[in-house]
């Protein structure tokens, strides 16, 4: 396989890119009135998540974000036969963190926790430096391959479908995420409940439901995900600008880690520079 790298050596990383300091950060939707047709919105989502379900066993892949904790609260409250997991990348923020413990207080059900091995952490600490994320896009993919996508992978393993919590909305990236789809990469069903959920039925839902969610999301971030390649956003900044905005400095286009672009990519294997064995 040809990989193509790209490196980032020419970019001040003292400068912090943000479109202006001068103006506000985001600050989560707080939305009073039900949205249009929001009842009919819940109910396909409790149509996919019971297919979903019937396709046992079944997993809610969790980052802990709030769409996901969506989720969580629904399955939960419906009593779904979908267990639940999170990958803890051992790079998550302290907020996640306390989030998933609480989480897992609140509703009385676990969120089993996938970590990478740690032959493998071992393998990447020994192959680069934690800094060479922000140089290199390769050396970013590798660790994204090791603390996510290895470890999603043995997740599925055994499974017959997952269940995320894409949105349209997210991204134009996401714009065609379907509420059911064939994941080739993984081989299994793959279902998208909130596919249809706009930014204000989803959080006209966390407050009327008073579901759980990070306290970040009150400190300027609009997605979560590592501590180390998430920044909060500026109010008029995309949502997902603040995931490898480094990145997106160069591409313009940087908003994926790969875990939801599973088909384009062959095997984790074939990621791995010299010096980080399979
Ligand atoms: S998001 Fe960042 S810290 Fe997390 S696995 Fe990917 S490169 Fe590593």
């Amino acid at each position: 396989m040809t990989r193509t790298t790209t490196t980032y050596s020419t970019i001040d990383m003292t400068t912090p890119p943000l479109s202006s300091t001068a103006k506000p950060w985001y600050r989560r939707p707080r939305v009073t009135t039900r949205p249009d047709r929001f009842d009919t919105l819940l109910a396909d989502t409790m149509a996919t998540l019971r297919i979903a379900a019937a396709h046992a066993p079944c997993v809610l892949a969790s980052s802990l974000s709030a769409d996901d904790m969506a989720l969580f609260h629904l399955i939960q409250r419906e009593r779904l036969p979908i267990s639940t997991f999170a990958l803890d990348t051992r790079r998550l923020p302290r907020a996640t963190l306390d989030l998933w413990q609480a989480a897992e207080s609140h509703y009385a059900a676990p969120i089993e926790r996938v970590t990478p091995t740690c032959d493998r952490r071992t393998s990447l600490n020994a192959a680069q430096a934690e800094s060479a994320i922000y140089e290199n896009k390769a050396a970013r993919e590798l660790c994204c391959a090791v603390r996510k996508t290895e470890p999603l992978r043995t997740a599925l393993a055994g499974k017959r479908a997952w269940v995320t919590g894409l949105r349209r909305a997210q991204s134009a990236g996401r714009a065609n995420v379907p509420r059911q789809e064939r994941d080739v990469g993984f081989g299994l069903e793959k279902f998208n409940p909130l596919a249809d959920w706009s930014d204000e039925a989803l959080w006209f839902f966390i407050d009327s439901e008073r579901v759980p969610v990070s306290t970040l999301y009150e400190n300027g971030y609009a997605s979560i995900g590592c501590d180390p390649c998430t920044r909060p956003i500026r109010f008029d900044e995309h949502p997902r600008a603040g995931r490898w905005w480094w990145e997106a400095t160069v591409s313009g286009t940087a908003t994926e880690c790969g875990i939801h672009v599973a088909h384009n990519i062959p095997d984790a294997t074939a990621h791995q520079p010299t010096g980080v064995p399979a």
